[in-house]
């Protein structure tokens, strides 16, 4: 049920976005972003107690720039993002824009399928076409995927391996395209600890709204928000399913 709720809501937000798509201001300036390397304490945050990524899946979408102002106003917050091989290329501004401002760009398979229920070729072709979409509007191939719906299996694995790909999933989920609050979706995001992969959504406007919450929550504890990087450690995303992927700093 989950899944299927979820599927919908992706599918509305596709819809919405590729319907949406003309109104993008094509002539919108590019967002100056920050070099690699640059300080990352802009959230108030001392780092202290360590950090944490946020990510956010199912773009880009007509609320993508939105988002973006947002992270850069809550002080020059960076985060990954992990999109679709259809919706990047069907908004190749939106990808740019992303990887304009540095941050991090994920692969989120093609068309945001449940990997493991398809054939071998066809699961391959969903990673790597948006690998490739990817490489062509940004001049970089994912390093980091995450599979739909977190639904993963040792084949899925091995196609992101071969694609050069650290699988990612999350440590906090905060069930924000389930319709829930903004105050919920900032509580449900500040569960996460150091370390830890906070799972979020392009696209929706509780989310949007709950950016400069979750930043602030961070930075009360001595969080920052980092980059998503191997780790030799498994992490458990939940009973019976780790991956190998953790927060650093950027
Ligand atoms: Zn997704």
């Amino acid at each position: 049920m989950k899944k299927q709720g979820r599927s919908r809501i992706w599918f509305g937000a596709a819809l919405a976005t590729l319907m949406s798509f003309a109104a993008v201001p094509g002539a919108a300036q590019a967002d100056p972003g920050h070099g690699p390397g640059t300080a990352r304490t802009g959230s108030g945050s001392d780092c202290s107690a360590g950090y944490v990524a946020l990510t956010f899946d199912d773009g880009p979408t007509a609320s993508t720039t939105a988002y973006l102002k947002a992270l850069r106003d809550a002080g020059r917050v960076r985060a990954t993002w992990f999109v679709t091989g259809a919706l990047a290329a069907a908004s190749p501004e939106g990808t740019r824009r992303i990887a304009a401002a540095g941050h991090h760009i994920g692969n989120h398979s093609y068309t945001h399928p449940d990997l493991v229920s398809l054939d071998a070729a066809t699961a391959y072709a969903e990673l790597r076409d948006t690998s490739r979409v990817v490489r062509a509007q940004t001049g970089r191939a994912p390093t980091l995927f995450r599979p739909p719906f977190g639904s993963t299996d040792a084949r899925t694995r091995q196609d992101a391996a071969r694609l050069g790909m650290t699988e990612v999933i999350w440590t906090a989920d905060t069930v924000d395209w389930s319709g829930i609050p903004t105050e919920t979706v900032v509580s449900n995001a500040l569960t996460v600890r150091a370390g830890g992969i906070v799972l979020l959504h392009d696209g929706l406007q509780n989310t949007l709204a709950a950016i400069p919450g979750i930043v602030e929550g961070l930075a009360e504890r001595g969080l920052c928000p980092g980059r998503i990087v191997r780790s030799a450690e498994p992490v458990e995303a939940w009973p019976g399913l780790t991956f190998h992927a953790k927060a650093a700093r950027w």
